[in-house]
């Protein structure tokens, strides 16, 4: 029999004590609400333990009394996995775990609990001389367990990977309150499966995350940054071939951004000057690393080869901080601009690197086809395949009433070409509760099958995220 939302926070209030449980709905505000205000369903509780042992005890309750529970870290989830989907669910907030148990540079590790945020890890890898390289534009509220669980990737994968490959080991609670102590500095180990890999992009299914042990990396001495103007999506994919040969692994990001992007951030007051080198249908944000005594000058000698051979015709390097600042604000506000127009559909997928020009045009052809005035906005990591690949609606049209009409088609047609292309409907958000049934479409079915008997093996009564993900 299920229990009522008083007898949940009675027992709540018993286990990790009063103070740190909410049980009004009026002071849930911030656990449920979602940053695309897509998902709306209330919660019991939210609870906050304040140690390993009480996120333990809380998980042995509910997994005796088959209470739902949702992990969450910083609330900046952009697939409402960290939100409830029936609500009758507990939040379980990891917001008070926020110490850095451990830090050794010359090692490059450290050790961090799943509710520190992500800003506050850098600060504390910066403070050694050292970085932790993981960066996205949701890094002042997103913490490590939130991160490590949705696979979080950003704007330096093409460096230093997504989050599964910066971390080296976590420790988490599992269904039945049993702690997994694998924080590990091993380079090598070979033992057996990776269980590590299991938990990390499991978005909070099979286990709450409740540290983990993190790679660090010697802080750059400094970072060339670069604005380029590319006339296509092909004309990016020919630069982004010809820097890689150039400056191989020091290439730390490469993102596209279309004019329609500029036009709307420059209309909209978020940037105080175009940062770019003047107008072109496309822009490439380009960053390269210059380590302790390594030469200068890399990227600034790539452009001008690239641009003697005729590959581009005009770019400004940053020549301040604030120059850079500028340059990454103008991406990194990409997702906020478009809210200024109206509703967006949005995609977050990826392909092959060489499929990206070709998903870019096949995208735009067909839903401008499907609606025309639609206003395409293909941003992102181009680097890595991955593009944002949203869709503004028509000017002077019922934002609700277009949604209603064009969503499930626009996904359609986009999430059609991914595929044919060989590629993923989620790069890196992740399943969550918004691609519970695409992914039952679209995934393979041994696959599928694997990661119920995964789920049943080490949640039998399913109460981690339920519905989540593979929808049990
Ligand atoms: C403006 C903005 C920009 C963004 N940019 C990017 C980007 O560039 N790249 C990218 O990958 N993402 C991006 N995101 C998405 C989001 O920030 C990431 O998915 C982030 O990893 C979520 O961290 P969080 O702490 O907020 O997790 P939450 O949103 O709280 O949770 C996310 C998922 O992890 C689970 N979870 C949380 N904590 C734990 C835990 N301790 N143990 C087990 N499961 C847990 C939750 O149940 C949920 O399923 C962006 C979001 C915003 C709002």
């Amino acid at each position: 029999m299920s229990l009522s939302s008083h007898q949940i926070v009675t027992d709540l209030t018993a286990l990790i004590g009063a103070h740190a449980v909410i049980g009004e709905p009026e002071r849930m505000g911030g656990y449920v609400k979602e940053p695309r205000k897509r998902f709306h369903a209330q919660a019991s509780a939210v609870a906050l333990p304040g140690s390993v042992a009480q996120v333990q005890a809380i998980l042995r309750w509910a997994n005796e009394r088959e209470v739902g529970i949702i992990a969450q870290g910083g609330n900046t989830g952009l697939v409402g996995g960290q939100v409830p989907l029936r609500g009758d669910e507990v939040i379980v907030s990891l917001a008070k775990l926020d110490r850095i148990r451990a830090i050794d540079p010359a090692a490059g590790t450290m050790t961090a609990e799943a509710g520190v945020i992500l800003e506050n890890a850098h600060k504390a890898a910066e403070a050694q001389g050292t970085i932790f390289p993981l960066w996205l534009a949701s890094q002042g509220s997103a913490r490590i367990g939130g991160l490590l669980s949705s696979n979080a990737g950003g704007v330096n994968v093409l460096a230093y990977g997504n989050a599964r490959e910066l971390t080296m080991g976590v420790e988490a609670v599992l269904a039945d309150g049993r702690l997994y102590q694998g924080l590990s500095s091993l380079k090598k180990d070979n033992t057996g499966y990776d269980l590590k890999d299991l938990l990390v992009g499991a978005e909070g299914t099979l286990g709450i995350i409740t540290a983990a042990s993190l790679k660090i990396y010697p802080k750059p001495e400094d970072y060339e940054t670069a604005l380029v103007n590319i006339a296509s999506p092909d004309a990016g994919l020919m630069l982004f071939q010809a820097l890689h040969e150039r400056i191989g692994a020091r290439l730390n990001a490469f993102e596209i951004v279309p004019v329609f992007g500029l036009e709307l951030q420059l209309r909209h007051g978020f940037l105080d000057r175009d940062p770019t080198a003047g107008p072109s249908p496309w822009y490439a944000l380009i960053e390269v690393s210059r380590m302790k005594g390594g030469p200068g000058g890399a990227l600034q000698a790539a452009i001008e080869a690239v641009f003697a051979d005729g590959l581009i015709e005009n770019a400004v390097m940053a020549e301040s901080l604030a120059d850079r600042a500028r340059m990454w604000a103008f991406r990194e506000q990409m997702s906020e601009v478009q809210s200024m127009e109206g509703t967006s559909i949005k995609h977050d997928v990826s392909v092959p690197i060489a499929a990206v020009p070709q998903l870019i045009a096949q995208g735009i052809a067909a839903v401008e086809r499907l609606f025309p005035g639609i206003r395409p906005m293909p941003f992102g990591h181009m680097g890595d395949g991955n593009i944002h690949f949203n869709f503004s609606q028509p000017v002077g049209v019922d934002g609700k009433a277009f949604m209603a009409e064009a969503d499930e088609m626009v996904h359609e047609a986009i999430y059609d070409i991914v595929l044919k292309l060989g590629g993923s409907v989620s790069a890196e958000h992740g399943i969550g509760q918004l691609k519970v049934q695409l992914l039952q479409q679209v995934k393979d079915s041994v696959a599928l099958d694997m990661m119920g008997a995964i789920k049943k093996a080490l949640d039998p009564k399913g109460i981690l995220n339920p519905g989540k993900m593979l929808g049990i």
